[in-house]
C-alpha cells in the first residue's frame, strides 16, 4: 500500500512522511544539542530544543504544561544535569505557560525583556481564557520569566555557546532567538515557522521581514523553527520571501487607492498567486486572510469589513 502510494504520489508523500515521523521525537543536531518537534496539530505543542552544557541544561520554550510534561523525560533520559534555564523565545501560551512546570524543577524562566511586558499586559486574561479549554493550562499557573535580557545574553562554559538575541519586533514584541555560533544552528522560535503557522496579531510584518533580515546575518546552516520541521538556512529566507511578498502586493493596492473591501476580496486571488512560488506554498494556510489584514492596516488602511 505504501509502496504504490509511492509510486502515486512521490516526493508529496516522502515529504509527508518524513514530517509526520519527526513529530515528538528527539533529534540529535550536534554533540549535546537536541530538537523536538511538538505536536500542534493534536495538542499545540511548539518545538523544543536542549543543550545540556556541563553543569546544567538550557532548554528552548517552555511549551504548554502539556508539552513540558512530554519534553522532560525525553530529557531526562539523555542527561542527569539539572534544567537550570528554561528560555521562552516569545510569551505566548504555547511557548511560556510551561514555566511553572520547568520552575518546579528549580529551573529559571529566561526572556527578552519584551515577554515580561507582554506578561504584564496579557495575563491572566489570555490565560484563564485558555484554561476554559486546556486542562493542563487549568492545572498550572502563570509564571512570568525572572531573568531577562535586553539585547543579548550569553552562556558560554567553554565547550558550549549559546547567545539569546533580539533583534526588533516580529511574531511578537518580545522575539527572542537562540543561537550557536560553533554548530551555526538556531533556533527562531515563531519568529520564523516552517509551515502555514504565522499567527501576525501581537507582532508587525514590515518590522518583522527586517528582523528575519538581520537573523539571516548570521549565516545559521540549521534553523529550528517554532513549530514545523527543523530545516536548512533557507527556511529564514523563504519564511521572509513569504511575508515580503505578501506585503508588497497588499503595498501595491494601497497605493492604488484600493478600499478595504477591495482589498479583503483580493485575499483569496492573492493566496493563489502565491501558491505558485514553491518557496513559500508551505507558509499559505488559514491564517492568509487575517496576515493580509494585519499588513494592510500596518499600511494605514481601514480594518476588512466584516
Ligand atoms: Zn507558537
Amino acid at each position: 500500500m505504501i509502496t504504490r502510494s509511492f509510486l502515486l504520489l512521490g516526493g508529496v508523500l516522502v515529504a509527508a512522511l518524513s514530517a509526520v515521523a519527526e513529530v515528538n521525537k528527539v533529534e540529535t543536531l550536534a554533540k549535546d544539542v537536541y530538537f523536538h518537534e511538538g505536536d500542534i496539530g493534536r495538542k499545540g505543542h511548539c518545538n523544543n530544543g536542549w543543550i545540556v552544557f556541563k553543569d546544567y541544561v538550557l532548554v528552548i520554550d517552555a511549551n504548554f504544561p502539556s508539552g513540558a510534561e512530554d519534553v522532560i523525560p525525553k530529557i531526562r533520559q539523555i542527561t542527569d544535569k539539572p534544567i537550570r534555564f528554561v528560555f521562552d523565545t516569545h510569551q505566548h501560551g504555547d511557548h511560556a505557560y510551561g514555566n511553572q512546570t520547568f520552575a518546579d524543577l528549580g529551573a529559571t524562566p529566561v526572556a527578552h525583556e519584551g515577554v515580561l511586558e507582554a506578561f504584564r499586559k496579557f495575563e491572566p486574561t489570555r490565560w484563564n481564557d485558555l484554561a476554559k479549554n486546556r486542562p493542563d493550562v487549568a492545572a498550572s499557573k502563570p509564571k512570568a520569566p525572572t531573568l531577562l535580557f535586553r539585547r543579548d545574553m550569553i552562556f558560554d562554559d567553554g565547550e558550549h555557546r549559546v547567545e539569546l538575541l533580539h533583534f526588533g519586533v516580529a511574531h511578537t514584541h518580545g522575539d527572542g532567538f537562540a543561537w550557536l555560533p560553533k554548530e551555526k544552528i538556531l533556533f527562531t522560535g515563531d519568529a520564523c515557522v516552517n509551515g502555514p503557522y504565522n499567527y501576525a496579531g501581537d507582532g508587525d510584518i514590515g518590522q518583522w521581514i527586517d528582523t528575519l533580515a538581520a537573523a539571516a546575518k548570521l549565516g545559521a546552516e540549521k534553523i529550528c523553527p517554532g513549530h514545523g520541521p527543523s530545516g536548512p538556512g533557507d527556511v529564514l529566507a523563504d519564511q521572509r520571501a513569504f511575508f515580503v511578498s505578501l506585503r508588497d502586493a497588499v503595498k501595491t493596492w494601497k497605493d492604488a487607492g484600493k478600499t478595504a473591501a477591495e482589498a479583503k476580496a483580493g485575499a483569496d486571488p492573492l493566496k493563489e498567486q502565491l501558491r505558485k512560488n514553491p518557496k513559500i506554498e508551505r507558509y499559505l494556510g488559514s491564517f492568509f486572510a487575517a496576515q493580509v489584514e494585519k499588513a494592510w492596516t500596518e499600511l494605514g488602511g481601514e480594518p476588512f469589513p466584516k
